[in-house]
Formats: structure tokens, C-alpha cells, sequence
């Protein structure tokens, strides 16, 4: 379905944003890798569905080097029909202790990113007039929770940015929308799971039970495989018109 489209998908080297590179490729489209850490495991992994694979060590907190990014895959991949806005870090803690420092990095590459990344990709989708932007934005681009300031903030920022990127792109055949995940075992939500089995006290089993208590009434992680399936329907021609939407994937999170 997605032969001869190019995808990127920033921070892909590992969980969410891997599962959604290997769901697109599996549809046939080539994929630009990006992200921190081990990023030759992630590419032999994609390759070996037979697609054309790309990386790029852009920091996604640095607008030139997202730039730079961009222009390698005009060069080398014939622009971006699929952006992936995925890349992200969390922090915790109460805004009176939240470092400065932590709450412009989180800014920085949980929503900025996504603007900078967008607005270079646009024009290219505009003159093929197709193209997909994807924001992984989260329940906490819906909701609050305590001690995610930063976070929430930049989620919420993410949806608010998707509505008017959709509205600006709606009678062309760009679409541009968003998933809001509830609970993905990743390297982000087991960093959670570990501080606090380590501050309560308790079997790491027992604080992922408890951390899925407390928000997800399905009492499920949402996998990136399902995540990776939303985005394919995203570029399916049955989402043509789904338009500026933020599509909770959140065992119910949400719903409450
Ligand atoms: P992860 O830590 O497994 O992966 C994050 C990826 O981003 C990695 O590839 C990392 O190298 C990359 N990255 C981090 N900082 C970067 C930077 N400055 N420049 C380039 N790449 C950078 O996290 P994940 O759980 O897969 O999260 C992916 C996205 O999904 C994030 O935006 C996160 O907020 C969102 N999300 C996660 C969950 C969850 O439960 N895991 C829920 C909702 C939303």
C-alpha cells in the first residue's frame, strides 16, 4: 500500500517509534530512522523487510540539525510523504522542584520538534500534494496528571498544533493528526515503573500492576505494534478526510 512513499520517523532507534517504522515498512514504504543509541540493530531489523532504510543522528531538541535531516532525505530519499513526529523524553516531579533545564529540553523535543520537522516538510508534501503528518502526542495531550508539567504541557501543545497544521492543509491531500497512547511498555514508561518500585518499596511487578491501575481501565499496555496500525490506517486512503483528530489508543484512560 505504502510502495514508493518515504517515511521518517523521529526517535525510532527503540520502542514506540521503531513499532511504528516496522509497521510502515511492512506496507512497503522506506524509512529514515532516527534517535539516540544503537541505531544499526533498528536498521538491519527494518531492512530485512525488504525496504530502503536512512538514518539520521539529528538532534531533535536542535532546529539546524532537524534542518539537516530534512534536506538528506530530500537528497536521498525524493522528500518525506510520512512524518513521523514521535521522538520524546518525560520528566517527574512537582513544578516547584521541576528543573528549568528539564522543562525547556522536554519543550524542546516534545513539541518544538514536531513545528520544526512539520513546517520543513510541508512544502514537499504540497507540491506532491499527498502526504501524512503523525504526531505521537499521548493521553496527556487529553488530560493532566501530577508531576508532568512539562510533559503535559507539551502534549496539549502537540494536539493544539495538529488541529491548525489539518485546517491549513484541508482541501489538500495532506492529512495531519494524532495519536494519544495511554500506557506502552517502553524504555520511557519502565524508567517509571522502576523509581517507583524503588521508592515504594515494592516488586517492580507490583508497581506495573499498581501503574496501571491507577489510569488504564483495560489494565493492558497498548503495544507499538497497535500503534504502528493506527498509523498505517492513517495513511490508508479510507483516512483521506480524517482530518486534525487526536485518537486516543488508551485501554480507556481517556474515557473516564
Ligand atoms: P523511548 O524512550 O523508548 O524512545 C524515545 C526515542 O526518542 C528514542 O529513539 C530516543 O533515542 C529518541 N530521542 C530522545 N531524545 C531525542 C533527541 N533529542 N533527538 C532525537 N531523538 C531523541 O520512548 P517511547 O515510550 O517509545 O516514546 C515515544 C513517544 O511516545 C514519545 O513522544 C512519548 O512521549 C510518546 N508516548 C509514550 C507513551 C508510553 O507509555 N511509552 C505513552 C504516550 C506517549
Amino acid at each position: 500500500m505504502l510502495n514508493g512513499k518515504t517515511a521518517l520517523v523521529t526517535g525510532s532507534t527503540s520502542g514506540i517509534g521503531l513499532g511504528i517504522a516496522l509497521e510502515l515498512a511492512k506496507q512497503g514504504a522506506n524509512i529514515i530512522l532516527n534517535g539516540f543509541g544503537d541505531h544499526a540493530g533498528p536498521k538491519a531489523e527494518v531492512e530485512a523487510l525488504g525496504v530502503k532504510v536512512g538514518y539520521s543522528g539529528a538532534d531533535m531538541s536542535k532546529p539546524a540539525e532537524i534542518a539537516t535531516m530534512i534536506d538528506y532525505a530530500n537528497a536521498e530519499f525524493g522528500g518525506v510523504d510520512i512524518l513521523v513526529n514521535n521522538a520524546g523524553i518525560q520528566y517527574v516531579a512537582p513544578i516547584e522542584e521541576f528543573p528549568i533545564e528539564k522543562w525547556d529540553s522536554i519543550i524542546a523535543i516534545n513539541l518544538s520538534a514536531a513545528f520544526h520537522a512539520t513546517r520543513l516538510v510541508i512544502p514537499g508534501m504540497r507540491a506532491k500534494n499527498w502526504g501524512r503528518v503523525i504526531s505521537i502526542a499521548s493521553a496527556h495531550g487529553l488530560v493532566g496528571s501530577a508531576q508532568k508539567v512539562a510533559y503535559v504541557a507539551a502534549k496539549h501543545g502537540i494536539v493544539g498544533m495538529t488541529k491548525v497544521v489539518a485546517l491549513e492543509t484541508a482541501t489538500t491531500g495532506i492529512t495531519v493528526n494524532a495519536i494519544c497512547p495511554g500506557w506502552v511498555l517502553t524504555p520511557l514508561v519502565q524508567k517509571q515503573i522502576d523509581d517507583r518500585s524503588a521508592k515504594e518499596g515494592i516488586p517492580v511487578a507490583q508497581a506495573t500492576k499498581e501503574l496501571l491501575q491507577e489510569k488504564e481501565p483495560s489494565l493492558q499496555f497498548t503495544t507499538p505494534e497497535q500503534l504502528g496500525g493506527l498509523a498505517v490506517f492513517f495513511c490508508s486512503p479510507a483516512a483521506d478526510n480524517v482530518r486534525g483528530v487526536a485518537w486516543a489508543n488508551d485501554g480507556g484512560w481517556t474515557a473516564q
